[in-house]
């Protein structure tokens, strides 16, 4: 029988078990399993707290029902019935310019004006701003065919406001990154693909939207981005009772050699070590790097390359009559450029967002700071960061009242980033790993951060496994 190590239990780790499990069930493929985790509860950064009526999100609050990874693994466990959309009729984001909070204009597909009328009545952007935006109609697309940052090719297309506050909050926003590092070809391949096959964004966005087939009757496009009504944590559990093999809480992997063949874990907790055929790294990049120092210096150097960055989150919870004549959460949250000069990132109003996440009396909203550039902050006390966001709200929402819940979240170098260039260091990780039998690496330090993303790879990674068996 073929035992396979997995280190790491986030939803990559937790993922990739099931899917060996569920696969080697399947095609009658022998195997067993030892998923080493060094916290003591699973999920990694997925993480959710139940807290009076308040259900609170440490890590990541949904996912995108558009890549098939999540919602999958959500049947395959028999999740279908606890997922829940984001209340899509209260979908309003705002983005703060000069001090206040505007609306998003409709019509915007992430970046890209997609409908005259909302884009021309917005005063988002200045009236400049609108026409150097329209010259995407006419600026020929780039020759070059490597990788190049979001800031480059925004600021190229549609021009510097637009990349100030729009590229910059939103689309690095998900990614948490300096929109002058991060890689267009890891993070949106599909944005450089229009300007090739179309020469505009614009137009290609137009031409998409005419390809749409007419939504019929009254059939409405499904939401862009699920939860469970639990909490993202229902998936975690749900995924966690599901498995079979042996799971290690509280040990942290101190190191790992390769026995030719085979390898040799060590944990910190002493002990004999664990042997396995097969070993899967489903930590951060420089946990990987550092794991590989007794296997290979070339993989170690490889994976060094890959940063992360630190981030924290800070959840509010108010009593709706507190907070009811002071602002009217009527939207999913507001996004802040960097021009603002603010010291936070975002704030989402979670219980706008989705249903089940405070009572009909509460509200709750979590605010988030640090970053590339910005990580000083996550070192402030847990006393700090709950003064530094209600400051920032008072200041920007008008919201005063004390709030009757909070919770502090850090992650530290919880945040790959995906700098220009990644996809080539991803590929040289890859290739040097095909060099060492029986060693795999997965998760969200390589191809795709988002839950969707993770799944996805675990499910190629465990039948890469199984092949080898
Ligand atoms: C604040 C925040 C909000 C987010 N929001 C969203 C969102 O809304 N939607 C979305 O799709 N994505 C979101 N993301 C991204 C997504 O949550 C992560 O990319 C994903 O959960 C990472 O999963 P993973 O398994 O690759 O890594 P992790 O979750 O980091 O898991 C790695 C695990 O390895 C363990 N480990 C580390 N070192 C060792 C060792 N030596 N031995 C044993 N175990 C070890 C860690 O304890 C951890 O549990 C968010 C991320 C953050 C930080």
């Amino acid at each position: 029988m073929t035992h396979i190590a997995i280190i790491g239990g986030g939803i990559a780790g937790l993922a990739t078990a099931f899917y060996l499990q569920k696969k080697s069930g399947e095609t009658g493929t022998p195997i067993d399993y030892t998923l080493i985790e060094s916290e003591t509860r699973l999920g990694g950064k997925i993480v959710t707290e139940i807290a009076d009526d308040f259900v609170v999100e440490g890590g990541a609050d949904s996912f995108l029902t558009m890549k098939p990874g999540g919602v999958q693994l959500c049947r395959d466990l028999g999740l279908e019935d606890r997922l829940i959309p984001t209340n899509d009729h209260k979908r309003n984001v705002f983005v703060l310019r000069k001090g206040k909070l505007i609306p998003f204009p409709g019509g915007y597909r992430l970046t890209v004006p997609t409908e005259f009328i909302p884009f021309a009545l917005s005063p988002l952007i200045s009236p400049l701003g609108k026409l150097r935006m329209g010259l995407d109609l006419i600026i020929p697309p780039r020759k070059e065919t490597g990788d190049e940052s979001l800031a480059s090719f925004i600021r190229r297309r549609l021009g510097e406001e637009a990349l100030d506050k729009i590229a910059g909050p939103i689309m690095a926003g998900i990614y948490t990154a300096d929109p002058e590092r991060l890689s267009m070809q890891s993070a949106f391949p599909q944005f450089s693909a229009m300007e090739r096959q179309h020469g505009s964004l614009i137009k290609a966005m137009q031409r998409a939207k005419k390809m749409r087939p007419p939504s019929g009757g009254n059939s409405k496009p499904p939401a862009m981005f699920t939860s469970l009504q639990g909490g993202m944590k229902e998936l975690v559990d749900t995924l966690t009772n599901r498995l079979e093999g042996e799971l290690c809480l509280g040990c942290r992997v101190a190191s790992l050699s390769a026995q030719s063949p085979g390898f040799e874990i060590t944990l910190d907790t002493g002990g004999q070590p664990i042997t396995a055929d097969a070993v899967i790294l489903a930590v951060p990049a420089y946990v990987a790097a550092n794991l590989m120092e007794s296997v290979d210096a070339q993989l170690t150097e490889a994976l060094k390359k890959i940063r992360h960055v630190s981030t924290a989150n800070i959840s509010l919870g108010y009593r709706r009559a507190d907070v009811a004549d002071q602002h009217d959460f009527n939207g999913f949250g507001f996004m802040v450029p960097k021009s603002e000069n603010r010291q936070i990132l975002a704030c989402t109003w979670s219980s706008t967002k989705f249903d089940y996440r405070a009572s009909a009396d509460d509200i709750l909203m979590r605010v988030f700071v640090g970053g590339d550039g910005k990580e000083h902050l996550v070192d402030l006390s847990d006393e700090e960061l709950l003064k530094l966001a209600q400051a920032e709200i008072a200041d920007i929402m008008g919201v005063t009242a004390p709030p009757v819940l909070h919770r502090v979240f850090r992650w530290i170098n919880g945040n790959p980033q995906y700098d220009v260039g990644h996809l080539d260091r991803v590929s040289e990780i890859e290739k040097l790993a095909g060099k060492i039998s029986g060693l795999h690496f997965t998760g969200s330090a390589f191809r795709g951060i988002g839950i969707p993303d993770c799944i996805t790879s675990a499910q190629s990674t465990a039948d890469q496994v199984l092949e080898n068996c």
